[in-house]
């Protein structure tokens, strides 16, 4: 018998540039776990080697915004002129089901599943330092400097926002944070809150009402 055998929603997040797609990737490729990812859908345009429903569903505003009308987003934000959003019913098939279901976003949107989950899982992203932070932006070498300066100071505003998070995850290497990740999954699971019911059942102790 598994003593949690409810689904679990886990919120990976963290400022831009932190490296949170990688950190993802590197736990999705690790073996020995039965996660679950959420596909996102998004405005933007699919970059070279995306595959729609995949990596993202890839729609038009027009349809998103549709959708936001239709209440069918569990989260939704708008990041650097366009949209991004959780679609709702997939996650809740799949934590019907007892799964793990991972959610990798930006901070707006995981705030928005903070008040709405309370049950969900939330993990910050955080990176070594702030210089580790303009380095990786500058290296990427996608956006001129003007840019990369607005994006570090709303990386410093959402680094300020950590404390909403139950946990804290430094992604000074991407293979030992995926790691940790999957660590503070298991260890969820085994939270006294999670477990008590189905453990009182098994040893046929009265439940206390926890
Ligand atoms: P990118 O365009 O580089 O794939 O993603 C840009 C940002 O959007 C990343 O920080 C990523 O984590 C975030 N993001 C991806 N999907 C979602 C989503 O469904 N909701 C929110 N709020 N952010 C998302």
């Amino acid at each position: 018998m598994k003593l949690d055998d409810r689904g679990l929603l886990v919120v990976i997040s963290g400022p831009s540039g932190v490296g949170k797609g990688t950190v993802r990737s590197a736990l999705f490729n690790m073996t020995g776990h039965d996660l679950v990812y959420s596909v996102s859908m998004t405005t933007r345009a699919p970059r070279e080697g995306e595959v729609d429903g995949v990596d993202y569903y890839f729609v038009t505003r027009e349809e998103f915004e549709q959708r936001i009308r239709e209440n069918k987003f569990l989260e939704y934000a708008e990041f650097v002129g366009n949209y991004y959003g959780t679609p709702l019913d997939k996650v809740e098939e799949q934590l019907a089901l007892g799964k793990e279901v991972v959610l990798e976003i930006e901070v707006q949107g995981a705030l928005q599943v903070r008040e709405k989950m309370k049950d969900a899982l939330f993990i910050f992203i955080a990176p070594p330092s702030i210089e580790d932070l303009y380095q990786r932006l500058i290296n990427r070498g996608t956006e001129p400097i003007e840019t990369i300066n607005e994006r570090i100071a709303k990386a410093k505003r959402e680094i300020k926002l950590a404390y909403l998070y139950d946990y804290i995850v430094v992604n000074d290497d991407v293979d030992n944070a995926a790691d940790k990740i999957l660590a503070i999954i298991r260890a969820t699971h085994a939270k006294t809150e999670r477990t008590i019911h189905n453990y009182n059942k098994l040893m046929g102790v009265k439940d206390n009402g926890l």
